[in-house]
């Protein structure tokens, strides 16, 4: 069997290294270049990589010599595929460069998320958006393409309004995020900074929060992108914990519904079909838990492999229509494995991997693209 090679761009951050561990045992995927900056580029991996997970570093990756980043990374395929874990500043320079010159890019970066001919992607929430790519290729003349996943704290909070949108229609929500200090990468806040402390500022995220969701709810009609016309107030927090965001979430609804009608749409609730066949994906992607005072990032983070939603406090809400408390995980549902099931749903429909037979445990892309 072949797999389809793949390189991963600012492979030694905290994202990259998740890239690393996810893939290294990946049925369809398998990782033969890695790049780095200035610090880590011409040594081995296992040497200049800074190890934050657990475990030790994945042979195979551990003696891969990081590259500086550039369109000559030695990657077969056709497309050839490359995710990105770049800071901001280098992914603005290099993923339309790579784009430009033929590459499939799945970046966890902000630069393209609200870019309306990029899809924004979750596969369980948005699957049909990657209709977008056609048109993204054609207006700005790449051969490649780039697809993106959101924020991680915009993550936390989508599935459930997503569930209540498809159900009762969603008119505005407020969002309030407490917020680990692993979304700020390595080495991030500084431990004065945020040890016995909250802080009520992350750059940007406010935006993004209030933004990013009406994309992701949106609809593209004949190849455009059309956000959902959703009012959103968003206040992000950084807490003192290591992964998971908690978002807290009140919804004005398009028509009332008690929480008992919520809670039994999100119980109820199904993943579109196709999401069978994504390898990463884990049996229950969303967990509705009764206890008061769950979830907690601690306790509920690697639930499904760190890929579930986990929801709670479904209440009314005095001020909108109803509330939710939801969790997951920001380094890997909400960044790395979140990426890598984009990847996955691009193999599925026929975007990427389309010269490769892949039979690994039973999932057999189909031939033809499907949305
Ligand atoms: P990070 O821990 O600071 O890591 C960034 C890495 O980029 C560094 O390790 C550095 O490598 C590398 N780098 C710098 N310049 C480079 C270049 N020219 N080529 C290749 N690598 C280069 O950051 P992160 O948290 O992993 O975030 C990476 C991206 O993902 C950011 O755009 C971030 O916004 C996004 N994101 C992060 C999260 C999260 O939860 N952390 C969630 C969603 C999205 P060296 O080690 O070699 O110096």
């Amino acid at each position: 069997m072949n797999k389809i090679p793949v390189g991963i761009l600012g492979a030694t951050g905290t994202v990259g290294q998740r890239f690393v561990q996810l893939l290294a045992d990946h049925p369809w995927f398998e990782v033969v270049a890695v790049t780095g900056s200035d610090r880590t580029v011409g040594r081995p991996y296992g040497e200049g990589v800074n190890w934050l997970m657990p475990g030790e570093v994945p042979t195979a990756t551990a003696a891969l010599v990081v590259q500086p980043t550039g369109l000559d990374l030695n990657i077969p395929g056709t497309p050839p595929v490359v995710f990105s874990a770049l800071p901001t500043t280098e992914a603005k320079v290099w993923e339309p460069q790579f784009a430009a010159a033929g590459f499939a890019v799945v970046t966890n970066t902000s630069v393209f998320r609200m870019d309306p001919l990029v899809p924004l992607l979750i596969p369980e929430v948005n699957p049909d958006h990657t209709s977008l790519i056609p048109t993204q290729q054609a207006e700005y003349n790449w051969p490649g393409f780039i697809v993106a996943s959101p924020n991680c704290s915009t993550t936390s909070a989508i599935l459930p309004l997503k569930i209540l949108q498809e159900a009762f229609g969603v008119e505005a929500a407020l969002i309030t995020t407490l917020q680990a200090i692993s979304g700020a990468g390595y080495p991030g806040v500084s431990s004065m900074d945020i040890y016995d402390n909250v802080v009520p500022y992350i750059g940007g995220e406010d935006d993004k929060l209030q933004n990013e969701p009406t994309k992701l709810l949106g609809m593209v009609e004949a190849g455009r992108m059309v956000p959902a016309a959703i009012s959103i107030s968003a206040q992000a927090n950084r807490v003192p914990v290591i992964d998971g965001h908690l978002a807290s979430v009140s919804v004005k609804l398009g028509h009332r519904a008690s929480a008992d009608e919520a809670i039994a749409v999100l119980r109820a609730w199904q993943p579109p079909a196709i999401i069978a066949q994504l390898p990463s994906s884990p049996k229950e992607l969303l967990i509705y838990r009764e206890e008061p005072d769950r979830p907690q990032p601690r306790r509920d983070r690697d639930a499904g492999d760190g890929l579930a939603w986990t929801v709670g406090k479904v209440r009314e809400c005095p001020v909108l229509d109803v509330r939710y408390v939801s969790l997951t995980h920001n380094t890997l549902r909400g960044a790395a494995s979140g990426a890598l099931l984009n990847a996955e749903l691009l193999v599925v429909q026929g975007f990427i991997g389309r010269d490769l037979t892949l039979s690994r445990n039973g999932h057999q892309p189909a031939d033809a693209r499907v949305f």
